[in-house]
């Protein structure tokens, strides 16, 4: 049994808060009838409707995806271009990705068809953590990557404080490996922050999700999240 607005928001109809709202509206029915108090429980087997179309439940499920380089985030591609839900053919259940990562970078994706899990991560509130990790051109120093701890501005606004560890500087090649913990997801944030600190992203990975890593993975593989991982998430 759940929550009335927990399974609104689960098919993706409207976060939580809105799910209320149309419940106190009147334009949700369970069986048929009209349930206007919050707080009501239901069962897989109750049909529920939103302004009288019935809502698609399936059971909730998470996948962690290491996706490749050259990938587009997205269900499908009108250019017939490689998408991740390619990975997932056989997958029967509507899932999606949660965020997205850049057509070349790589790392861990999660892949969910639970609208509710899948707002709540994206939100800024729950500050989930994201390691990269960054080829960058250039020579990383204490000095010139410190702006990124106190945040840069990208696109007119600051970002929030971050972490960075310089792993490797190449002379010779003028190139650096460096891991960047942050927990926004602005669009294409973490090019853009190596940018501001004149140091151009060459290849970027995705290392980590909160406490999710890559370990066990290979590029193009996946596996489901069990119900601890993703209450650990959250
Ligand atoms: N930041 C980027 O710039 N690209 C990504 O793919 C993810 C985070």
């Amino acid at each position: 049994m759940e929550r009335l607005q927990k399974i609104i928001a689960q098919a993706g109809i409207a976060s939580r808060r809105k799910a209320e709202v149309l419940i106190t509206e009147g334009r949700v029915s369970v069986n048929g009838e009209v349930v206007r108090e919050l707080g009501v429980k239901v069962s897989n087997h109750d049909s529920v409707e939103v302004d009288g179309v019935p809502i698609y439940k399936e059971e909730p499920v998470y996948f962690l995806f290491f996706k490749p380089k050259g990938v587009i985030t997205a269900n499908s591609d009108d250019k017939g271009r490689k998408v991740v839900l390619d990975y997932f053919s056989h997958v029967k259940a509507r899932i999606f990705p949660v965020g997205r990562l850049d057509w070349d970078t790589t790392g861990a994706l999660i892949l969910t068809n639970d609208g509710d899990f899948a707002n709540k991560m994206t939100h800024p509130k729950h500050e989930i953590e994201k390691e990269y990790v960054a080829k960058v051109k250039g020579i990383a120093t204490k000095e010139n990557l410190k702006p990124l701890v106190y945040g840069v501005k990208i696109d007119g606004r600051k970002t929030a404080k971050a972490r960075y560890e310089i792993i490797s500087v190449d002379m010779a090649k003028g190139t650096s490996i460096v891991s960047l913990t942050i927990h926004e997801g602005r669009n294409h944030q973490v090019k853009k922050m190596f940018e501001a600190v004149g140091l151009p992203v060459q290849k970027l990975k995705r290392e980590r999700i909160g406490n999710l890593t890559l370990k066990g993975l290979r590029h193009g593989e996946y596996r489901t999240l069990s119900k601890k991982e993703i209450s650990q998430l959250l």
